[in-house]
């Protein structure tokens, strides 16, 4: 059901939140809380990956190189400026 990397943390968090005494009756609403968990966290993880895509990098229309300043206005490569796109890059 669980690997057990998954068993020893989540064991260790319940003992830490709710001490050893009330690991019992704990280990009923757990379940259900890992059920929600896992749930909520698979749906985070795909909500980060749909709504944070990678970051666009600002590239060179003349040498083709990724821009770190997305402010430049001109190439630290080329030196060619990144406002304007030249019609004819010869
Ligand atoms: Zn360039």
């Amino acid at each position: 059901m669980f690997s057990w990397p998954e068993v020893v943390v989540i064991g260790t968090v319940a003992l830490v939140f709710f001490g050893p005494k009330r690991l019992p009756e704990m280990a009923k609403s757990l379940g259900q809380g890992i059920k929600e968990f896992k749930k909520a966290t698979q749906e985070g993880m795909q909500a980060l990956s749909t709504d944070a895509p990678m970051p666009q990098e600002t590239a060179c229309p003349a040498c083709q190189k990724a821009i770190p300043d997305a402010k430049a206005q001109f190439c630290p490569y080329c030196g060619k400026s990144l406002a304007t796109v030249p019609a004819s890059a010869s």
